[in-house]
């Protein structure tokens, strides 16, 4: 099963991604996951950045800051990613795509592959639910883009580049919305019927 899961920051998707694809046994492919662990190792990232360390620094920079790393560089990692073998059954995508080039970039990567997404799950929390909980998990870990400044540029960021996307999974009729209050095993558990309800759980 081809999976997006979608999502303001803090709603809670991390969690249930990696509840997810245990249950479907699926690779779980998060774009935040890969760029920091290219930022830690100080990997270059992209077509264009081998060699120069300096777009890595602003690449870096703008993670930082709750800002998106350019389009070319996600679009260009990300499919690489989706043409490794243990992709080709399906895979959850976690944080990837969040711009419209983005969703039009995978959606052209797989057609090339001859396939599509199946289902694209959109969990949906009140605001200032979000924000009690982006504040408290800056308080457990230690991520330099959790500070009250840039939890609040990401969710803006979210609202203005990402959700968007929510229309245009929502033409092609693959948007399945879900009531991400309550705790975490009732959300997964409202997560599991859609995906039986989309008959291809297997
Ligand atoms: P996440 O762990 O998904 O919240 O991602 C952490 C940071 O990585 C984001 O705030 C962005 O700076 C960057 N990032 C992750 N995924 C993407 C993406 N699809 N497009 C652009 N930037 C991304």
């Amino acid at each position: 099963m081809r999976i997006v899961f979608m999502g303001p920051p803090g709603v809670g998707k991390g969690t249930q991604s990696q509840k997810l694809v245990d249950y479907l046994q699926v690779p779980h492919v998060a774009s935040g996951d890969m760029l920091r662990k290219a930022k830690q190792g100080g990997n270059t990232l992209g077509p264009n950045a081998s060699g120069h360390a300096a777009l890595d620094k602003e690449v870096a920079r703008q993670m930082d800051l709750g800002r998106l790393v350019p389009d070319t560089i996600v679009v260009e990692m990300m499919g690489r990613r989706l043409s490794q073998p243990d992709c080709t059954a399906g895979f959850l995508l976690d944080g990837f795509p969040r711009t419209l080039p983005q969703a039009e970039s995978l959606d052209q990567c797989l057609a090339d592959h001859g396939t599509s997404l199946d289902v694209v799950l959109a969990l949906d929390v009140n605001p200032d639910e979000l924000f009690r909980r982006l504040m408290a998990r800056a308080e457990t870990q230690d991520r330099a883009d959790d500070t009250e400044e840039t939890i609040r540029r990401r969710m803006q960021v979210y609202r203005d580049q990402t959700e968007p996307l929510l229309d245009y999974y929502r033409g092609g009729g693959i948007l399945r919305t879900i009531d991400g209050m309550g705790s975490p095993e009732e959300v997964f558990s409202r997560i599991q019927a859609v995906c039986r309800a989309e008959g291809r759980e297997e």
